[in-house]
Formats: structure tokens, C-alpha cells, sequence
């Protein structure tokens, strides 16, 4: 089959890669359909995130079943799915508690980021590919209702459900002004999902136009980020946003984050950090009771309600949508999404 290999730093190339097999009775195989690239795998072809080269990227797939293992109960041949990116058994302590992204079975395993990603499953494929071979099915692949499109549904592996833990993490009230640092797909997807839990307003902070205008169709208010600071402050009688989302994964952002947020305020942390570390005003958070969350999603548990909030009609990210490329041109989608040209917001390849 066709896979988007890593081979280093600006280079990725579509080409010929072994065929997914079933290795347990859990297992399924997946041909897919629609699959998209990541604000986070950005981190690989920026060379932030070492990863082993000839490592198949990508881990927001949609697509069809091809075959079941012998111990896969609620999936059939021919069932169209979205792949969560988290591989999760659905069964264990944290599974059970609703925290799959710290799933003990699969080690947090997450699709197409290298062998050091892989969890306890110790490989993983990736899905910007033709097919993917995806462990603990039952729980990592979720059937899609025939309401829900390829397009729609790829926002479910990933990115809708990370700004949606987001936003619960926030804990929006009704009334609330929440700030969301950085207009990315997974900061759009953030301004969604503030929405549902009735905010007052949702400011939306970025320094890039053609974002800040999706923004603002959204239903967002949009700021640029170097007026960002005072603005949110004179739109809360100079107290900051009682929540704030920071979507970007870098530090600048998470600063501006903490430091738009009221005491007593909530800065949840979505962003994907490629640094190890990085300088926390840790005295500043102290003196303004500021409550602080990150984590990597537990996409699998969100994906049910989401997945009827799209059905419904509630939700729809599709406007997020600026590019639908064949597989073969991933290369040109990477560079497209890295180099943020043509108004680029989300990238999906069709294969
Ligand atoms: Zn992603
Ligand atoms: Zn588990």
C-alpha cells in the first residue's frame, strides 16, 4: 500500500510501504478514506519531535472496515469508523473512569508518531495511508452514523475531541468570557466547543488575518494577540477571562494565556508542547488562584457525544476544511500547512 513516510525534517514522501496485517484476535484492519494532517505532526517536519525515519505519519483516519479479528465483538466487515487517535482498551481502571488517554493496555499508544509513541504496542502505523492495521478496535475505532460524512468525521479522531477535553477542562459556566489563544483548527474546534457550555462571548486571539476572519464567522470574537491582553481586560471591567484555552504549544502562548486569566480563572492547556519544559510564573498563579489543566485528550470517551452533536447538526467543522488532497500529494499538504499558504486551515488527504 501507499503510506506519508517520515524521512526527516521537510521531507515526507507518499510511497509504497508493506501491507497492514491482523498480529491479535483485537485487532482490525481499516481501509481509509479520508485522513488528516495534525497541527502536531508539524512537530516531526519541523525536526521538534526526533522520530526514526521510515515511520508512516498521521493519526486522524476515517474509513472502512476490512476484516476483524477473531476477538473484535461490536465491529463488523464493511462498518465505515473514524480511528481515534489514541489506541485504548476500553476496559481497564482508566478506561473505565473515562480517561483513555491514560490507558495501562495500550501505554497511551498513539498512531503514526514513531516507535516511542507506540505505547506498550510497541509499533504503530500510521494513517495517512491507504490502511491501518488498529489495535483494541472495539474501543479505538467508533462507528459512524450514515449523517456523519468522511469529511466531518475526520475532526473526530483528533482535534474536535482535544478542543472539546479543552473546554471541559476550562469549566465553562453560563456567562463566561473565555479567551482561546491561537485560531489553528484545534483552536477553532476550541471555540465550538466553548460554545456549548453558553459563555457570554469567546474571544479568539491570533496574529494571522484570513484565522482571525474563520474566527469571527464562528461566532468568536477576534483579537489580535498583541492587543489581546488589554482587550480582554476592558471586556471584563479589568478582570480577565474566567477561562482561557491556550491551542498553540508554545510558550508565548501559554504565558499570554496565564496572564489574561481572572483570579480565580481556569487556563486549560491543549497545545501540543515539543519542548520538555518551560517557565511557569508559578508565583504570579499562586497569588491569582489561578487552576491549571493539561493533558493529552481521552478522545475515545468524548467521541459518542460529538459524534451526536455533529449528527444533529449542532457542530459542524467542515468550514475548518481548506484543503481535500489525494494521498499522493501530501508531500505538496505538508508544505502547504507548514508554510501556511493559500489560506490554509485543515489539510485532509483522500486516498
Ligand atoms: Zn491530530
Ligand atoms: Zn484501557
Amino acid at each position: 500500500m501507499k503510506g506519508t513516510v517520515f524521512h526527516g525534517p521537510h521531507d515526507v514522501r507518499v510511497e509504497r510501504v508493506d501491507d497492514p496485517a491482523l498480529q491479535t484476535p483485537t485487532d482490525a484492519l481499516v481501509r481509509i478514506t479520508r485522513a488528516g494532517i495534525c497541527g502536531s505532526d508539524l512537530h516531526f517536519y519541523h525536526g521538534a519531535f526526533p522520530i526514526e525515519p521510515g515511520f508512516v505519519l498521521g493519526h486522524e483516519g476515517v474509513g472502512v472496515i476490512e476484516e476483524v479479528g477473531s476477538g473484535v465483538d461490536r465491529l463488523k466487515k464493511g462498518d465505515r469508523v473514524v480511528v481515534s487517535g489514541l489506541v485504548a482498551c476500553g476496559r481497564c481502571f482508566f478506561c473505565r473512569r473515562g480517561q483513555p488517554s491514560q490507558c495501562s493496555e495500550s501505554g497511551s499508544a498513539v498512531f503514526g508518531y514513531g516507535a516511542s509513541s507506540a505505547g506498550k504496542l510497541g509499533w504503530l502505523g500510521g494513517e495517512q495511508s491507504e490502511a491501518v492495521r488498529v489495535p483494541m478496535a472495539d474501543y479505538t475505532c467508533y462507528p459512524l452514523p450514515a449523517a456523519i460524512d468522511d469529511d466531518a468525521a475526520v475532526f473526530l479522531a483528533d482535534i474536535l475531541p482535544t478542543a472539546y477535553f479543552g473546554a471541559i477542562n476550562g469549566n465553562i459556566r453560563p456567562g463566561d468570557t473565555v479567551a482561546i489563544f491561537g485560531c489553528g483548527p484545534v483552536g477553532l474546534c476550541a471555540v465550538m466547543s466553548a460554545k456549548l457550555f453558553g459563555p457570554a462571548e469567546v474571544i479568539a486571539v491570533d496574529s494571522i488575518p484570513y484565522r482571525l476572519e474563520l474566527a469571527r464567522k464562528l461566532g468568536a470574537t477576534p483579537m489580535s494577540l498583541e492587543n489581546a491582553q488589554q482587550a480582554i481586560l476592558d471586556r471584563t471591567e479589568g478582570r480577565g477571562a474566567d477561562v482561557t484555552i491556550e491551542a498553540v504549544g508554545n510558550e508565548g502562548a501559554l504565558t499570554a494565556a496565564i496572564m489574561a486569566a481572572r483570579g480565580g480563572g481556569t487556563v486549560s492547556v491543549i497545545g501540543v508542547f515539543a519542548a520538555p519544559s518551560f517557565n511557569f510564573p508559578i508565583g504570579y498563579a499562586f497569588a491569582r488562584d489561578l487552576k491549571f489543566s493539561i493533558g493529552l485528550a481521552n478522545i475515545n470517551a468524548h467521541i459518542p457525544e460529538l459524534s451526536r452533536l455533529i449528527a444533529s447538526g449542532t457542530l459542524d467543522p467542515r468550514p475548518l476544511i481548506s484543503h481535500i488532497m489525494p494521498l499522493d500529494d501530501a508531500a505538496k499538504g505538508y508544505e502547504i500547512f507548514n508554510a501556511r499558504k493559500d489560506n490554509v486551515m485543515k489539510v485532509l488527504l483522500k486516498p
